[in-house]
C-alpha cells in the first residue's frame, strides 16, 4: 500500500512548536498524557464490547505496557485498547478536535508563547510525546479490522506526518517514542516506574513492564521476557464501600498524608448528578506544625479518572478547611486542568461546595456520637474551623453549632446550644469576653456582677475569636453580646432597686464624676457609675459599635494601624479607693493610677509606666 504524506493542521504545528520549547521543564507529564491515551482506548473498547463482544477478538484482558529499547533508544507504549483505522490516525493525529483548544493556540503568540502557565491551560495530549521524542511512530489496528489493515503513522512532529498501512496482528495501539538527543534517562527501568507510581497508580487498568533481574555473572540488571504489573492498579477510592476494609481506609490515609496517627475520622463518596466526582476524605488526629499559615498547602489530592493531577489542589477545600487530607476524582474535568483553571471552573465549585458539606456533615456526626473525638478534633483544628463562621456564609449556622468555647462555668466544650440551654429566665442576650489569655479572659472585673448574679459568660482568647465575631451576631435569635462593650444592660434580670440604687448613686456621685472626666479628658471619652463591678474600683469599656481593646492590641502586634478610639472609663461608686476621691488632695494622681489600672486589668500596656510608678509612689508615701 503506498505511503502518504500528510500536513499538519496549521494549529497542530503551532502546539508542536510550544510542546518542544516550552514544556521542558514538566517533561514527565507525557507519560501520563499517553498512558492516559491507552487508557481511554481501553475504555472504548470495553464499552463497544457490550454490543459486540467479538470485538475482544481472542485478548479480553486490557492491558498497557510500557518498555524501551537502549539500543534503538526508544520508548514504546502498547495498548490492546480500540486503536484506530486510517482515517482516524489522519483526523485524531493530525488536527485538534477541540475547538477552545484549537483557538486558543491560534492566538498565542510570541512572548505568550514562552509562558508555560498558559500552556498547561490547553490539552497537550499525545504531542507531548515529542517533549522528548523527535519522532513519533504509531502503529495501530482498529478492533474488528482485518490484520491487514493496520496503520502505520510517523511524524518527526515538524510539518508532516506520513500514513501507510501494515499487517498487524495485534489489536491497538503502540505509540513509539524515538528519544531526543540528551533524553536517555527514559532508558531505564526505575525512571519510567518511578514515574509510573506518581502520576498512573491509580489507573484501574495493569500497567506493565518486563521484569528485570540482577545477573552477578554480567554485574548488572538484565531484561527478561517476562511482564509485571508496575502500578496498584487499583484505585482504593473508586472502589465500592461495602468492599473496602476500616484497615484499608486507614492505611491508605497513611500512605497518602504521610501520618502514621490513624485518623479521627473518614467519609467516601460516589456523587452523581450535574457534576461527577469521587470524594474520601480524612480528618487527621494532630495537627501539623505549619497549620497556621493560612497559605499552606491543603491535603487534598486531585485526580482526573483515577490520574493524579496535582496535589494540595486549594481551589477543592475552603482554606477553613485546610486540615482536611484526601482524595477528589473528577469524571468532568481535563486532564490538562491548571491550578489557575481550577479557581474558575463550575465544576470545581459543585466539587467545593459538595466536599464542604461532607467535612461539616462529618463533624456533626463527630460532635454527636463521639463527644471524646470530637473534643480532641476541637483542641487541634478548632481555632481553624472558626475563621470559616466569617468567610462562609451559606455555612455559617452550621459552623456556629460545632463551635466549642470555654466559659466561667466550663473548663471547655461548651456549645452556644448548651449555653442557649442554660440561660437565666429573663436573659436575653449570649454574653462573652475576648482576652489575650484565659486566663486574663476569666480574672476580668467585668465578669463580676455577672458572676454575682450567676449568668454564665463565654471566654474567648483565640487570635481569630474578635475576627469570628465580627460576623456572628446571634445564635438562634439570641444576639451575641460582649460584656466589655457598651453598658451593661441586663434588662429584667437586673432588679429596679438595684436600678434606683444605681441612679441614687450616680446623682451623688455627680460632681466627683464631673471632676474624673475633667481630669482624664486626654484618656476617656466618658466617665460613669457601673454596676458591673463588684471587687474592683474601674474597668474600661468600649461603646457599642468601636474596636475592643483587645482587637486594638492584636491589630497593633500584627503591625497595622488601629484606631486609637479612646475607651470609657467605668467606675464602681461603692469601691473604697474610688470613694476616697471625694474631697482627696491627690484627685488628679487618684483619677490617673485608677485609668491605669483598669488598663493593666484587662491586659494593657501603659503608654507611660513611669509616670503610672511616679503617681502610685506619690500616693503610698
Ligand atoms: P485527548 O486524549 O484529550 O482526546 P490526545 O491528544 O491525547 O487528546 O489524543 C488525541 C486523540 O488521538 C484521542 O482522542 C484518540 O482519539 C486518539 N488516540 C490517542 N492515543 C490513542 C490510543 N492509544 N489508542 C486509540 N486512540 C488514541
Ligand atoms: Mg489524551
Amino acid at each position: 500500500m503506498n505511503k502518504q504524506t500528510l500536513s499538519f493542521q496549521a494549529e497542530v504545528q503551532q502546539l508542536l512548536h510550544l510542546v518542544t520549547h516550552s514544556l521542558y521543564s514538566n517533561k514527565e507529564i507525557f507519560l501520563r498524557e499517553l498512558i492516559s491515551n491507552a487508557s481511554d482506548a481501553c475504555d472504548k473498547l470495553r464499552f463497544e464490547a457490550l454490543n459486540e463482544a467479538a470485538l475482544f477478538e481472542d485478548a479480553p484482558t486490557l492491558e498497557v505496557r510500557v518498555s524501551y529499547d537502549a539500543a534503538a533508544r526508544t520508548v514504546t507504549i502498547s495498548d490492546n485498547g480500540i486503536g484506530m483505522n486510517e482515517a482516524e490516525a489522519i483526523a485524531n493525529l493530525g488536527t485538534i478536535a477541540k475547538s477552545g483548544t484549537r483557538e486558543f493556540v491560534g492566538k498565542l503568540s510570541g512572548e505568550q508563547a514562552r509562558d508555560t502557565q498558559l500552556i498547561g491551560q490547553f490539552g497537550v495530549g499525545f504531542y507531548s510525546g515529542y517533549i522528548v521524542a523527535d519522532r513519533i511512530t504509531v502503529e495501530t489496528r482498529r478492533a474488528g479490522l482485518p490484520a491487514d489493515e493496520g496503520v502505520r503513522w510517523s511524524s518527526a512532529g515538524t510539518g508532516e506526518f506520513e500514513v501507510e498501512r501494515i499487517a498487524r496482528a495485534q489489536r491497538g495501539t503502540d505509540v513509539i517514542l524515538h528519544l531526543r538527543e540528551g533524553e536517555d534517562e527514559w532508558l531505564s527501568q526505575w525512571k519510567i516506574k518511578s514515574t509510573i507510581a506518581k502520576y498512573s497508580d491509580h489507573i484501574s487498568l495493569p500497567i506493565l513492564m518486563r521484569r528485570q533481574e540482577w545477573s552477578a555473572e554480567k554485574s548488572e540488571y538484565v531484561t527478561l521476557d517476562e511482564w509485571e504489573t508496575v502500578n496498584k492498579a487499583a484505585a482504593l477510592w473508586a472502589r465500592a464501600k461495602s468492599e473496602i476494609t476500616d484497615a484499608e481506609y486507614k492505611s491508605f490515609y497513611e500512605q497518602i498524608a504521610f501520618d502514621s496517627a490513624p485518623p479521627l475520622a473518614y467519609t467516601h463518596n460516589r456523587v452523581e448528578g450535574r457534576s461527577e466526582y469521587i470524594q474520601l476524605l480524612y480528618l487527621p488526629a494532630k495537627a501539623p506544625q505549619d497549620l497556621w499559615n493560612r497559605d499552606r498547602k491543603s491535603g487534598v489530592k486531585l485526580y482526573v479518572k483515577r490520574v493524579f493531577i496535582m496535589d494540595d489542589a486549594q481551589a477543592l477545600m475552603p482554606s477553613y478547611l485546610r486540615f482536611v487530607k484526601g482524595v477528589i476524582d473528577s469524571s468532568d474535568l481535563p486532564l490538562n486542568v491548571s491550578r489557575e483553571l481550577l479557581q474558575e471552573s463550575r465544576d470545581v465549585k459543585a466539587i467545593r461546595e459538595g466536599s464542604t458539606k461532607r467535612v461539616l456533615g462529618m463533624l456533626e456526626d463527630l460532635a454527636a456520637n463521639d463527644a471524646d473525638k470530637y473534643a480532641s478534633f476541637w483542641a487541634e483544628f478548632g481555632a481553624v474551623l472558626k475563621e470559616g463562621v466569617g468567610e462562609d456564609h451559606a455555612n455559617q449556622e452550621r459552623l456556629a453549632k460545632l463551635l466549642r468555647f470555654a466559659s466561667t462555668q466550663a473548663e471547655a466544650g461548651v456549645s452556644l446550644a448548651d449555653y442557649a440551654g442554660r440561660m437565666k429566665d429573663g436573659q436575653e442576650a449570649i454574653y462573652y469576653i475576648t482576652a489575650d489569655t484565659l486566663a486574663a479572659a476569666k480574672s476580668s472585673p467585668q465578669l463580676e456582677l455577672f458572676r454575682k448574679k450567676g449568668i454564665e459568660v463565654l471566654l474567648l482568647a483565640d487570635r481569630v475569636d474578635e475576627w469570628m465575631l465580627a460576623h456572628l451576631f446571634e445564635f438562634e435569635g439570641k444576639p451575641l453580646q460582649s460584656v466589655a462593650k457598651g453598658a451593661v444592660d441586663l434588662g429584667t434580670l437586673q432588679d429596679e432597686a438595684e436600678k434606683q440604687q444605681l441612679e441614687a448613686a450616680a446623682a451623688a456621685f455627680k460632681p466627683v464624676l464631673d471632676r474624673l472626666k475633667d481630669a482624664l479628658k486626654d484618656r476617656a471619652k466618658d466617665v460613669r457609675v457601673t454596676t458591673r463591678l463588684v471587687d474592683s474600683p474601674a474597668c474600661l469599656v468600649v461603646e457599642e459599635g468601636d474596636m475592643s481593646g483587645h482587637l486594638a492590641r492584636l491589630l497593633k502586634q500584627a503591625g497595622q494601624a488601629a484606631p486609637a478610639g479612646q475607651p470609657i472609663l467605668e467606675v464602681n461608686a461603692e469601691h473604697a479607693l474610688v470613694k476616697r476621691l471625694d474631697g482627696s488632695e491627690r484627685f488628679d494622681d487618684l483619677a490617673h493610677v485608677l485609668f491605669d489600672q483598669a488598663v493593666l486589668a484587662e491586659g494593657g500596656q501603659l503608654e507611660d509606666p513611669a509616670a503610672y510608678v511616679q503617681r502610685v509612689n506619690r500616693l503610698l508615701t
